[in-house]
C-alpha cells in the first residue's frame, strides 16, 4: 500500500527542474482512469500551471505517409540545434477507432528520442477522441512546467482529429503532397483554411517541380479566403524533410507568426478562447458522462427506447422525460 503513495509535491519540484522521469509520471497520473491518480493529477496541474503557457505550441496535421515523422525529426533536430527543448506529443484517433495506430510506433523519429532536448510522448489512449484531447491539453501544461520551448502536436486526417489539434496549439501546420490530387478535397474539409501554413513535403529530386506548381496552386487557393482573425496571410513553403532542406525557413516563419500575432494581441487572445473551449467542452463530456452512467438512467433508458419502438411515444417526448429524471 505504502508503494502506490506519491508524492506531489515532490514531483511537481522535480518537474520544474526538468526532470524528465518526474514529468512522465506525471503524464501517465493525467492518463490514468484511476479516480485517486485524478485527483493527484489534478494537484500536479494545479502547480504547474503557474509555470507554464511559455512555449510554442504546434499542431502539424498530414496524410500518412506525407512525411510527418521525417519532418518532426528534422524540425525537431534543427530547434535542438538552435538550443531548443522540444516535447512531441500525438493525437491519435485511430487507436481509439481501430485499437490500431496510424501515428505508429517506436521506430519513428529514432535521431530525436535520443536527443536529450527532445521529450517524445505517444497518444494516449482513450475511448473518446475528447478523452485522448483533454489528457494532450493537460500534458502540454506539464510540459511547459518541464520548461520546454516547443511543442509539437502531430496527429493524422482522421475524423474531427484535425479541428481537436486546432483548438489547442497557436500555430498549425499542414503538410502536403504535390500532386497528390487531394487539394481540394483539403479545401472542402476546412482543413486548408485552419492552416497557417501549408508545407509542400518531399519537394526533392524529380518531384521539385511538381511541388513548385503545387506552391503556385495552394497560394492562389489561399487568397481565395477572407483575411484570418489573426491577419496572417498563410504562408505555402516547400520542403523535403528527407534531405533536411526548407525546415529552419518553416521555424522562421513560425517565429514571424508569433511576432505578428503577439503584436496584434491575438496571440493571447486565442489561447483565452481555446481556455474558454476547453472549460465548456470539458463539462459537456462529464455531464454527458455522469448523465449516461447513471443507474437510474440507464434503466429508463432502455425502457424508453423499448417504448420508441412500440411507437408509444416519440424520441423527443422520451428524451423531456429522461432529462427530467435527472434533474
Ligand atoms: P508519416 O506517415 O506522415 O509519418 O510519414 P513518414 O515520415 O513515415 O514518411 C513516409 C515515407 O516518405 C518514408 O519512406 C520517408 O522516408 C519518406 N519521406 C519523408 N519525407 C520525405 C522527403 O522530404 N522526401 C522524400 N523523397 N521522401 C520523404
Amino acid at each position: 500500500k505504502r508503494k502506490a503513495k506519491i508524492d506531489t509535491n515532490a514531483l511537481v519540484t522535480s518537474i520544474l527542474k526538468k526532470n524528465i522521469t518526474a514529468l512522465s509520471r506525471a503524464i501517465t497520473l493525467v492518463e490514468s482512469k484511476n479516480q485517486k491518480h485524478k485527483t493527484q493529477a489534478n494537484a500536479i496541474l494545479k502547480a504547474c500551471l503557474p509555470h507554464a503557457n511559455n512555449s510554442i505550441r504546434i499542431g502539424i496535421t498530414g496524410v500518412p505517409g506525407v512525411g510527418k515523422s521525417t519532418f518532426i525529426e528534422a524540425f525537431g533536430k534543427h530547434l535542438t540545434a538552435i538550443g531548443k527543448r522540444v516535447a512531441v506529443l500525438a493525437i491519435d484517433p485511430s487507436s481509439t477507432i481501430t485499437k490500431g495506430s496510424i501515428l505508429g510506433d517506436k521506430t519513428r523519429m529514432e535521431d530525436l528520442v535520443k536527443d536529450k532536448n527532445a521529450f517524445i510522448r505517444p497518444s494516449a489512449s482513450g475511448e473518446s477522441l475528447g478523452g485522448v484531447a483533454r489528457k494532450t491539453r493537460e500534458t502540454i501544461i506539464l510540459c511547459e512546467a518541464a520548461g520546454f520551448d516547443v511543442i509539437i502536436i502531430e496527429t493524422v486526417g482522421v475524423g474531427q482529429s484535425e479541428t481537436t489539434v486546432h483548438s489547442m496549439v497557436d500555430f498549425f501546420l499542414l503538410l502536403k503532397l504535390a500532386g497528390a490530387g487531394d487539394e481540394l478535397q483539403g479545401i472542402k474539409r476546412g482543413i486548408i483554411e485552419m492552416a497557417d501554413t501549408i508545407a509542400i513535403n518531399k519537394a526533392d529530386g524529380d518531384n521539385l517541380k511538381k511541388a513548385k506548381l503545387a506552391k503556385v496552386e495552394f497560394n492562389r487557393a489561399l487568397h481565395l479566403y477572407p483575411e484570418k482573425e489573426s491577419h496572417w496571410q498563410p504562408k505555402v513553403m516547400l520542403c523535403s524533410a528527407l534531405k533536411n532542406e526548407g525546415i529552419d525557413a518553416i521555424w522562421n516563419i513560425i517565429l514571424e507568426y508569433v511576432k505578428t500575432t503577439s503584436k496584434n494581441k491575438f496571440f493571447n487572445n486565442k489561447r483565452s478562447e481555446q481556455n474558454k473551449f476547453w472549460l465548456i467542452q470539458t463539462i459537456e463530456e462529464q455531464l454527458k458522462s455522469d448523465f449516461f452512467n447513471t443507474p437510474k438512467i440507464k434503466k429508463a433508458l432502455a425502457n424508453q427506447i423499448q417504448l420508441i419502438e412500440n411507437n408509444e411515444t416519440s424520441p423527443f417526448a422520451a428524451a423531456d422525460y429522461l432529462l427530467n429524471l435527472s434533474r
